[in-house]
Formats: structure tokens, sequence, C-alpha cells
């Protein structure tokens, strides 16, 4: 049986890093444009941030922008109920798989069956 509330817990604290470890990457940044961005994002909603950050970045940020997609996706299947089901063949996705990445979206064989394709 798989513990959404669990799975959810863990999935917000690493939401909370990725969001930190992205406006620390954009202060540090030397484009002042990174700077001003930040202050954007400190007066919005973190769940807006996407949205604001969308097209601004370069490829130096897609790996946290990507995170932040699959981390937001999550919690948001935690919130819907669909938490921990293959979004392919709808079958509840192995407890391991979720423990090694908590957004993990496909069960083992259709994650294969991409995989080979
Ligand atoms: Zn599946």
């Amino acid at each position: 049986m798989i513990n959404a509330q669990n799975h959810l817990l863990i999935l917000n604290g690493e939401l909370k890093k990725v969001r930190t470890s992205l406006l620390s990457a954009l202060s540090n940044s030397s484009n002042l444009l990174h700077h001003s961005l930040v202050e954007t994002l400190k007066q919005n909603n973190p769940e807006h941030w996407l949205e604001l950050t969308d097209r601004q970045l370069g490829n130096e940020y897609r790996s946290l922008i990507i995170r932040l997609e699959q981390l937001e996706a999550a919690v948001c299947q935690v919130d819907i109920g669909q938490y921990g089901y293959c979004c392919d063949c709808e079958e509840k996705i192995d407890s391991q798989r979720l423990n090694a990445d908590p957004t993990i979206q496909r069960c083992a064989s259709c994650e294969s069956k991409i995989k080979s394709n």
C-alpha cells in the first residue's frame, strides 16, 4: 500500500530545496535580469514560479526547472488522489520505484516500453 501522505512530505521537502537552489542560482547569476526575476519570484506564490520562469531561463537552469515540474506534477496527483498510479496503464506503481524517486510517473513495464522506443 502506498502512503501518499508520506510521499507528499518528501515531495514538499524536495520542492522547498529545489526552489531555494533556483533562487540562489539566479541570485549568483551574472545576468542582471535574473536578479530582478528573483525579486519577482519572492513576491509571488511559489506555485506560480514555473509560469514566471518559463522561457526566461537558459539551459543552465533546465534541470532545476524540470525537477520543479516533476515535483509539482506529483503533488498535484496526491491532491486529486491519483498519486502512485501509472500515467499510461493506470496500474499501481511499485512502491520501491516510488521510494527511489517519488515523482516517477510510470510503472516499470511502461517505462521500459518508452525506453525501448
Ligand atoms: Zn504502466
